[in-house]
């Protein structure tokens, strides 16, 4: 059974920055959670941030960015916390390889698991198109990364390559 990696403030856990989750309503998710497949994982609390914690934006370019060490992440405190939020997202990929996951959900406008939206570094509320830095990781060792508006498309990618594994097994 294909097991799917998801942010660990979906559904239940308060861990983000807020000390709230993400309310997930979906017989999707339910499924795939009674049948174990759901691999929690805040790539931020695995480093250390402690909930609550103040809000942080990619500054000064995309996650590509970040992850090159040509652009930061800084709390609104004006703190920068980029090492530490690359280490996250290296965190986050060691677990899904480990776990051997098929894709990941993470939660999107993060800095760290955003994959469609992330906000423009000014703290001023505005989003732009973008993903964070974890999601960025992923999606650069192939895994396929969906946000929580997604679950369709992923069950029905989840379909395709439990298809083709039944296929070549
Ligand atoms: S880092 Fe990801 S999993 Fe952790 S609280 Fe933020 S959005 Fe949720």
């Amino acid at each position: 059974m294909l097991k799917v990696l998801v942010s660990g403030c979906l559904q239940g856990r308060a861990l983000r920055y807020n000390a709230t989750y993400v309310p997930v309503n979906s017989l999707i998710w339910d499924r795939w959670s009674a049948e174990g497949r759901l691999v929690r994982f805040c790539p931020e609390v695995a480093v250390g941030f402690p909930i609550p914690r103040p809000p942080a934006e990619i500054v000064g370019g995309t996650a590509g960015d970040v992850l090159a060490g040509s652009a930061r992440v800084e709390e609104a405190t004006g703190a920068d916390v980029t090492n530490l939020f690359r280490l996250a997202a290296r965190r986050a990929l060691d677990r899904a390889v480990e776990a051997g996951v098929a894709l990941a959900i993470l939660v999107d406008g993060s800095p760290t698991c955003g994959s469609s939206v992330i906000y423009d570094g000014s703290f001023t509320g505005r989003t732009v198109p973008g993903r964070g830095v974890a999601a960025e990781e992923l999606l650069r060792h192939g895994i396929p990364v969906f946000h929580e508006g997604q679950l369709a498309q992923a069950a029905a990618m989840l379909a395709d390559l439990e298809k083709s594994e039944r296929c070549t097994g």
